[in-house]
């Protein structure tokens, strides 16, 4: 078996029109555009291109976007004073905070102080809590990145016996209760788990979500399984540096049904799926209800 290529890029672009169809739509009718907020604190390189690529993407899809950048030293009292003026302003629909912070920072607390209803990123506990109980709120951009290539792929995934390796507030933990909502027998497993070539090799879905290049073999995969591969890990292979993920991609992709390529799978929809939560935020802080778009 030879597996189908999952295309993030391809997805991620499709809903990026329906997108930015809606965001026009949405500012005809309310007389104002959805806009997305980014703070970034510091002078980290990734994290700058990562801020900036998501303005860029805002812009494009038609929104608003607000840069705050604050001076690496800046202290909790300020970042969070920005915070709350941000909560307040009714331009603002959805705030980012890019995630490293500086050390001296809470990240909790920071997180903890973004209104759920403008947390695009879906990491307050309040969203998490929705996520858990099955009420609607904002899901973690990765996660729901990743759920919608599946659908995409599978359609109804009731009944499917899934692993989600990884159990990371960002990533793994929102990825299997979606997976469980969607009515899939799910697995989770971390560093401590036993055996877990066996349970992988039990599973219809397998979401990988560590950080360490193709540890999971190609020959763990079941015959006819979907692969979704979130990590990624900088490597040099025959002299050049190469971004690879969590499954070794060549040997997985001729016993999976359908594969995500590292890079082009999850990474495109991360972005997307953020443009996404802003819309719906927007949508629902204005009153009304948010077309599906996926
Ligand atoms: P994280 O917070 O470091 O979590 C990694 C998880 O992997 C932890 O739960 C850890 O278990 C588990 N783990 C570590 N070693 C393991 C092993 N040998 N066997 C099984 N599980 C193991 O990372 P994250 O934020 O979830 O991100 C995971 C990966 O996805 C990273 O490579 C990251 O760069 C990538 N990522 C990509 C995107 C994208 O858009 N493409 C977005 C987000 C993340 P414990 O809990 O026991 O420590």
């Amino acid at each position: 078996m030879t597996a189908k290529i999952i295309d993030g890029k391809a997805f991620a672009a499709g809903l990026g029109d329906r997108i930015a169809e809606t965001v026009t739509a949405f500012t005809e009718e309310t007389g104002r555009t959805p806009g997305l907020a980014v703070v970034l604190v510091g002078t980290d390189p990734a994290s700058e291109i990562y801020v900036r690529s998501k303005g860029r993407m805002a812009r494009k899809l038609g929104m608003e976007s607000f840069e705050h950048v604050l001076p690496e030293t800046a202290s909790q009292e300020e970042l969070l004073a920005l915070i709350a003026a941000l909560n307040a302003d009714d331009t603002v629909d959805g705030i980012l905070v890019q995630l490293p912070l500086p050390r001296h920072l809470d990240s909790l607390a920071v997180v903890e102080a973004i209104d759920p209803a403008k947390d695009v990123d879906g990491l307050h506990p309040v969203n998490a809590g929705y996520l858990a109980t099955g009420l609607p709120g904002l899901v973690s951009c990765t996660p729901l990145g990743c759920l919608m290539l599946l659908k995409s792929t599978l359609g109804d995934l009731s009944g499917l016996d899934a692993i989600v390796v990884g159990r990371s507030i960002l990533v793994g933990k929102p990825m299997a209760q979606l997976l469980l909502a969607e009515n899939c027998s799910v697995t989770v497993a971390h560093s401590r788990t036993r055996d877990l070539d066996y349970k992988v090799r039990q599973a219809d879905i397998v979401v990988a979500a560590v950080g360490s290049a193709e540890m999971i073999r190609g020959d763990w995969i079941k015959p006819g399984a979907t692969v979704i591969d979130v990590g990624t890990s900088r490597v040099i292979r025959d002299g050049e540096k190469r971004l690879v993920g969590d499954v070794e991609f060549a040997h997985a992709s001729e016993r999976a049904r359908a594969i995500t390529p590292v890079p082009g799978g999850v990474g495109p929809m991360t972005i997307m799926s953020l443009m996404h939560n802003t819309l719906l935020a927007a949508f629902r802080r204005s009153g009304r209800v948010a077309p599906q778009l996926w």
